[in-house]
């Protein structure tokens, strides 16, 4: 196996059990290791940390998956590791609130670069690192034997981040078992939602926002609710099995929204108006400001605005903007449940942001709760880059 230097120094941070080597600690490596190879890590003093998989071309050189000298990784560890981390997530399984949730967390599950969300026995993997591409046949098949009532593991390849590891930019395709229907049906608590595995966002729904669909829904009774970048609808439907009495929901996506429709209709409550605008927030949200219209709940769950640090300046002044437009639409008492998806924006950026806007908005606002993905989507303690999604449920307190 091939070793990697690293320069003096460096390897305190792979001592902390930080999975990322970037190509500035690297002291030397040989010419002509594959993408995705597993490498050795080196200290300067020629001790071994562990071993890590070598991409060429990403700043992320090295991404470790052992630790421990006498450990090697080989089709043996992955598919133990896969086993394991599906076994963390017994418990969804066993109390049955839904069945779909993340498999495999990338790095903090202990496989770089590694998704797996399972949709009703229908696993979607994305595999983002030279790493996860070099050991994807292994993932496959050991999710194909550890999901429960697995009935197909397929792969997205459509990540841009894909092409910064020089891995090619695709489409679907199954790895294992069956192919999945165009719409997986899955249920979580109250509602059913239809999930677009092969096309959709990410690999088709955000699971990472379970725990916030329930603080909303908790809070929707009775409500107007206003739901900013909709998506295929999951915080607005959910708030309307909750008791919502009507429901606006907004998305530039017109497919998105065919799908929030269909999606409404899966679940049966008479009551409850249903609206679809499409159009974009911006624009939408200064339009209510100018029609003086008013909500008793506002969700704000935009796309990532920063896809790094250098954005982040620039990112908060979108955030600014429409946390700014929504506090000033909401009624006495209404409720602001606001998030972003940034992993370059941490929560205190965020929360100064929002204290910015309510102070230009003129209102006070409590914190009644704070959200954040879901347990499905776990962070390892050595790696805080792994917390992305941050939320607040805000109340106008005037
Ligand atoms: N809240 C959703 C996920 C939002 S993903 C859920 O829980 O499922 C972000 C969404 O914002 C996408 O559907 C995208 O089409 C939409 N979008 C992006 N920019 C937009 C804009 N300026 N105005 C309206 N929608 C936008």
């Amino acid at each position: 196996m091939e070793k990697i230097i690293l320069k003096k120094g460096r390897e305190r941070s792979v001592l902390k059990r930080h999975p990322w080597v970037f190509s500035g600690a690297v002291e030397s490596a040989p010419d002509g290791i594959g993408v995705g190879e597993t490498v050795e890590v080196v200290a300067h003093d020629g001790a071994t940390l562990g071993y890590g998989s070598f991409s060429p071309l990403s700043q992320i050189r090295v991404r470790m998956l052992s630790f421990d000298p006498a450990k090697t990784p080989d089709a043996a560890f992955i598919e133990a590791r896969v086993a394991a981390s599906v076994g963390r997530r017994a418990d969804f399984f066993a109390n049955a609130y839904t069945n779909a949730m993340r498999l495999v967390n990338a790095e903090s599950d202990g496989l770089p670069g590694v998704v797996a969300d399972y949709y009703a026995g229908w696993v979607i993997c994305q595999f983002t690192s030279a790493g996860a591409e070099f050991w994807k046949t292994t993932v496959a098949s050991a999710l194909m034997k550890f999901a429960p009532f697995c009935q197909g593991v397929a792969e997205r390849a459509d990540a841009d981040v894909r092409a910064k590891e020089g891995l090619a930019v695709g489409g679907f395709a199954v790895m294992e078992g069956a192919e999945p229907p165009e719409l997986v049906e899955i249920s979580e608590g109250p509602c059913k939602f239809l999930v677009d595995v092969h096309k959709g966002h990410k690999t088709g729904f955000y699971l990472d926002q379970r725990d916030a669909r329930l603080a909303v829904g908790s809070l929707a009774n009775g409500a107007e609710v206003l739901n900013c970048f909709s998506y295929t609808g999951g915080f607005g439907i959910f708030a309307r099995q909750c008791g919502a009495m009507a429901v606006t929901q907004v998305d530039v996506s017109r497919d998105a929204l065919e799908l929030a429709k269909k999606n409404e209709s899966l679940v049966h409550l008479c009551g409850t108006t249903m609206e679809y605008v499409e159009e974009d927030v911006f624009k939408y949200l200064r339009r209510c400001r100018d029609e003086r219209r008013r909500f008793d709940m506002i969700v704000l769950d935009p796309p990532k605005f920063a896809e790094s640090r250098s954005q982040v300046m620039k990112a908060s002044r979108g955030y600014k903007d429409i946390n700014l437009l929504a506090m000033k639409l909401l009624k006495p008492n209404g409720i602001l449940a606001t998030f972003s998806c940034s992993g370059a924006m941490d929560e205190t950026l965020f929360s100064k942001v929002l204290a910015e806007a309510a102070e230009d908005a003129g209102r006070d606002f409590q914190t009644i709760a704070k959200t954040r993905q879901g347990a499905d989507h776990p962070v390892a303690l050595s790696f805080p880059e792994g917390a992305y999604l941050k939320g607040a449920v805000l109340r106008a307190i005037d």
